[in-house]
């Protein structure tokens, strides 16, 4: 082999930031603070504070590898540690701060974080197992007086450390194998586990993003990020947005309809991300109080699937353009995009929505194939569905402290999505369903996410799920949990509508009405909860649909 003579130049995190801190040192980051004001500093500022971040971290002992978890909203402190920890060869654990005390205690004792830092607004939820947590040294605090210190064992104050910290700094980050970043997966599937991105597939999944083909950022945005940054990394859009020296306009603890509302028009944001359920109590807001956001470019959403009414209801009524994406916390998460392409310019709009309806294309970087039960390949028709597979440069190929499981992972090197997906022949996947969620009734698959998309575009619907459950005579039958937006919703009038798309056999046999549907602490609808409040007899009695129950198979 003639081996390349180009530079083995590592694939580190510090390139980001010292990239961003010369080409635009004038360019902004922007906080809206707990009180309601705005912070804002230059990415100068934030360059230094960073290098002080990686004094104060050595101070406290931290060495490289070790976990440094985060407990807080999306905020300039929170930037500080994504860069901060990671550049002092650390790894940043983002703990989801809507998680029960069981399970938060769970992830920080299997991660084993030797310190976290917390966001003073959020005191009161980990609070009670402060004391509980035996690898823990030390909680830092921000957003936070002196008496709530007080409240914590080994309590610190971020900016005590910060002022007593020298900027002179060297980076401890050479290696770009070394670990980066600790993220679990919400647990909608079963325990969380743990996925360990490194500083090469992060800085890798970072260049995915910044593709035009992905999300493609550039200087000239203002970029939000509504999602998270405990949920995936925030999509990776801070990492995005600081290499190109984006604008970052970060919401604090402010992710409510009227202030996200008025955050974009007030600060032009161009590109905003966040999942379905943001949009959607966005949208009623924006209809009852009208603000401008014609500056949005791409109003990005993921995490589960856009309804197409809402996607068609942004562009009609505002004149946004939804970019739907698709991605796991094991992907980094990007994984696909549903943007158009050439060939759909000369489509009319309803055709358009058709395609941005769909998870979308794979963005360069990320390979795909489905396949069946026994693992053989599918066709790409648009029509065949199978289980989505994945692999590629920022793929996980193992989880933390779990031996490689088969389960998870293929032995010829592919990543087990669960996700039921079609692809057709431009390769634009579809998501029929999580293999969880499917319900098979009488031999047959229904997709609960197909139902719940139509049922969402009634009017009289604001939310729904549907859960498959037990049935003697065919196995399993979906059943549909539905929050009105007014009144009572007629269960007759709902199959009615649903039989205009799908086959008689898909309609839910008993539909159940609610104030609110459980959402997991990344904001989807939480169908563990849902089957446990079924089990628990608390959708009992269901109103009986329309339809008898021997409508529960076709053919056979
Ligand atoms: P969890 O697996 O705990 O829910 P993730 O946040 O990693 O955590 O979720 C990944 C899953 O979310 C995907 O496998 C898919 O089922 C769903 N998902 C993500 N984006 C979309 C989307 N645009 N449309 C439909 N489902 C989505």
């Amino acid at each position: 082999m003639l081996s390349g003579l180009m530079m083995e130049y590592p694939l580190t995190l510090n390139a980001i930031i010292e990239h961003a801190s010369r080409m635009t040192p004038r360019k902004t980051i922007k906080t809206k603070l707990p009180d309601g004001r705005w912070h804002e500093y230059s990415y100068a500022e934030f360059h230094l504070r960073v290098r002080r971040l990686g004094n104060a971290l050595a101070q406290l002992g931290v060495e490289p590898g070790d976990r440094v978890a985060t407990f807080a909203w999306n905020n300039y402190q929170h930037l500080e540690l994504y860069f901060g920890i990671p550049c002092a060869g650390a790894v940043i654990h983002t703990l989801n701060i809507r998680l029960s005390p069981d399970q938060l205690k769970y992830i920080i004792d299997h991660a084993e974080d030797k310190i976290i830092f917390v966001d003073g607004t959020l005191l009161p939820l980990i609070e009670p197992i402060a004391d509980q947590l035996s690898t823990v040294r030390h909680f830092v605090l921000f957003n936070a007086t002196a008496e709530q210190a007080g409240n914590l064992p080994n309590a610190l104050r971020y900016e005590e450390l910060m002022a007593a910290a020298s900027d002179d700094y060297n980076w401890r980050c050479a290696d770009e194998n070394m670990a980066l970043g600790l993220c679990y997966t919400s647990g909608t599937t079963g325990l969380p586990k743990g996925v360990l991105y490194s500083h090469r597939s992060m800085m890798l999944h970072t260049l995915g993003v910044l593709q035009a083909a992905a999300l493609g950022p550039t200087e000239a945005d203002v970029v939000l990020p509504v999602v998270p940054q405990f949920h995936a990394m925030a999509w990776g859009l801070p990492y995005a947005a600081a290499w190109v020296g984006a604008s970052i306009v970060m919401p604090g603890p402010h992710l409510q309809p009227p202030p996200l509302a008025d955050m974009i028009e007030s600060e032009r944001v161009t590109i905003a991300a966040g999942v379905p359920t943001i949009w959607n109590g966005l949208y009623h807001e924006l209809r009852k109080n009208p603000r401008d956001i014609s500056s949005i470019t791409q109003l990005v959403v993921g995490g589960s699937a856009m309804p197409r009414g809402l996607i068609e209801a942004y562009e009609r009524d505002f004149g946004v353009n939804v970019v739907q994406a698709w991605g796991m916390t094991e992907m980094s998460p990007i994984g696909s995009v549903a943007k158009l392409q050439s060939r759909h310019q000369s489509l009319d709009a309803a055709g358009r929505w058709d395609i941005k309806a769909k998870q979308g294309y794979f963005v360069p970087g990320v390979d795909a194939r489905i396949v069946d039960d026994e693992g053989v390949e599918l066709p790409w028709d648009g029509e065949t569905m199978g289980e989505l597979q994945v692999r590629g440069y920022w793929v996980a190929r193992q989880y933390f402290k779990r031996a490689a499981d088969v389960e998870h992972f293929t032995s010829d090197g592919w990543f087990r999505t669960g996700d039921v997906v079609t692809i057709d022949r431009d390769g634009y996947m579809t998501i029929t369903d999580r293999t969880k969620d499917l319900v098979k009734s009488g031999g047959e698959w229904i997709s609960s996410v197909d139902l719940e998309n139509a049922l969402i575009s009634h009017p009289d619907v604001l939310e729904a799920a549907v859960i498959a459950v037990a049935d003697e005579r065919w196995g399993e039958r979906p059943l549909a949990i539905v929050v009105p937006l007014a009144g009572e919703p007629d269960p007759e009038a709902l199959n009615g509508y649903l039989l205009e798309r799908f086959p008689k056999f898909w309609l839910p046999d008993r539909y159940v009405i609610v104030d609110e549907i459980p959402k997991t602490g990344v904001g989807k609808m939480d169908k563990k909860v849902l089957r446990q409040w079924r089990a628990d007899g608390k959708l009992d009695p269901p109103s009986p649909g329309p339809f008898p129950q021997n409508e529960g198979r076709v053919g056979n």
